[in-house]
C-alpha cells in the first residue's frame, strides 16, 4: 500500500476544501471498498479525509413524508429500520442481499453508492483497463465477461455497477444530496451514475471533492408492495448476475403504477422505463409482464460470455411482478 495522509474534518465545508486542495485525495467512509482497492494499489490516494462521523447517521421523516437517509447511516441500520421495512421493503431486501453482516455494519449509504466495479481486470494491475488506466484498453470486452454488462456499454468499457442498494433506490425515485466545491445540489439517483461512453474512468457525475450528505426517498404509497430479487452464483456473499427491484400497484387486475430497476446489467442501475410505460393501465398478467420485459430488453447487446443474462433478466422481471401482483388479488 502506498503511504497516505489521514485527516478528519470538523465540518462538511472543511472536508470539501481539504479535497479540493488535494487532487489525488479521497473520502473515507466505512473503508470496506476503498481500503481493499488501496491494498491492491488500484486506488492510490495521497490523502484520506474521514467522513464517517461528519455526515448524518440518522434516518429522518420530513414533514412531507420524505425519508431522509444520512450518508453515514450503516447499511445494517438502514436495512433494519422499521419504517424502511414497512414503507420500502425493496430497499431493506436489497441491502440484506449484499455483502455480509459484518460488512453491512461498517459500510455506509454514501460509500455503498460509490463503490467501484467488481470487473476482475479493474482489480488486476497487470492487465489493461480503461477505467483504471484511461487509454490502456479493455481486457473484458474480448476476455472474461460473464458477469458484465448487456445494456448501455461502450467499446471502452463493459463493466457493471455492483451496488444492490442503488438498484432499489433507483426504483424508488431517490434523490442524492451533495455538497461540493460549487455548493450544494440534489441529483436524481438515476442520474448519479454514468454509462461508460468514452470516459469509463468516471463512474458518476460527481466532481472531485463532491461529498454525498444524504439520500431522500420521496413518499410512494405503493412502494409498500415492493420486492428485490437477486440472482447470483451462491445464495449469499456474491454480487448479482441480474437483480430486479420492483414496486407494483394493482387494482381490479389492472396495473395502476409500477417502478422497475435492474442491477447487474449495466454501468449504472438500469431504470426500466420502457417496461414501466408498457405496463401502466394494462392487465396484470404473465403475458403482459413478459411483453414489457422483452420491450425493455430489445436494446440488450450481450457479450460473448453473458448471453444468458437476457432471458435471465426477462424471467426475473416477470417472476418478481407476478409475485407482487399475486399479493394484491
Ligand atoms: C466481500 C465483499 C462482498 C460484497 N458484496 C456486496 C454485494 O453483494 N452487494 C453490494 O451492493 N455490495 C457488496 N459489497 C460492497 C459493499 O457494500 C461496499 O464495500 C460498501 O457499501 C462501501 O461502503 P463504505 O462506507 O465502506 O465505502 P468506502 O469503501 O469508504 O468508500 C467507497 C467509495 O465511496 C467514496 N465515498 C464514501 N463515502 C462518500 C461520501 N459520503 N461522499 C462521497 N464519496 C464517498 C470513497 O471515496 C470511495 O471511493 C461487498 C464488499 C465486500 C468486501
Ligand atoms: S470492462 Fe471496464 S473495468 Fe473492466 S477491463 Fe474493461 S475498462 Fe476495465
Amino acid at each position: 500500500m502506498k503511504p497516505f495522509r489521514y485527516e478528519r474534518a470538523t465540518d462538511v465545508p472543511g472536508a470539501v476544501t481539504m479535497l479540493a486542495e488535494a487532487p489525488q485525495g479521497a473520502y473515507l467512509a466505512g473503508g470496506t471498498n476503498l481500503v481493499d482497492l488501496m491494498k491492491l494499489e488500484v486506488a492510490t490516494p495521497d490523502l484520506l479525509v474521514d467522513v464517517r462521523r461528519l455526515t448524518s447517521d440518522r434516518i429522518e421523516k420530513l414533514p412531507d413524508g420524505t425519508v431522509r437517509i444520512g450518508a453515514a447511516v450503516a447499511n445494517s441500520d438502514l436495512a433494519a429500520d422499521r419504517g424502511i421495512r414497512r414503507r420500502f421493503p425493496v430497499l431493506s431486501q436489497a441491502l440484506l442481499s449484499g455483502a455480509s453482516g459484518q460488512l453491512r455494519n461498517v459500510a455506509t449509504t454514501g460509500g455503498n453508492l460509490l463503490q467501484h466495479t467488481r470487473c476482475v481486470y479493474f482489480q488486476d494491475l497487470t492487465t489493461p483497463c480503461n477505467k483504471r488506466d484511461p487509454g490502456s484498453g479493455c481486457s473484458a470486452r474480448e476476455g472474461y465477461n460473464r458477469e458484465l454488462a448487456i445494456l448501455g456499454w461502450s467499446q471502452a468499457c463493459v463493466a457493471t455497477h455492483p451496488s444492490d442498494m442503488a438498484v432499489a433506490m433507483a426504483a424508488l425515485d431517490a434523490v442524492v444530496h451533495t455538497h461540493g466545491p460549487d455548493g450544494e445540489r440534489a441529483i436524481p439517483l438515476t442520474e448519479l451514475h454514468r454509462l461508460p461512453g468514452e470516459e469509463p474512468e468516471r463512474d458518476t457525475v460527481l466532481r472531485h471533492g463532491e461529498l454525498i450528505t444524504a439520500v431522500d426517498l420521496p413518499p410512494l404509497a405503493f412502494a409498500a408492495h415492493s420486492r428485490y430479487r437477486k440472482v447470483r452464483d451462491r445464495a449469499s456473499y456474491a454480487f448479482a448476475l441480474v437483480s430486479v427491484a420492483a414496486a407494483l400497484e394493482v387494482t381490479g387486475g389492472v396495473v395502476r403504477d409500477v417502478r422497475i430497476a435492474l442491477g447487474g446489467v449495466a454501468h449504472k442501475p438500469w431504470r426500466a422505463t420502457t417496461a414501466e410505460e408498457a405496463l401502466r393501465g394494462t392487465q396484470a398478467t404473465r403475458e403482459r409482464f413478459r411483453a414489457a420485459a422483452e420491450a425493455e430488453l430489445t436494446e440488450a447487446r450481450p457479450l460473448a460470455g453473458n448471453a444468458f443474462k437476457v432471458p435471465l433478466a426477462r424471467n426475473t422481471i416477470v417472476s418478481t411482478l407476478l409475485e407482487l401482483a399475486g399479493e394484491q388479488r
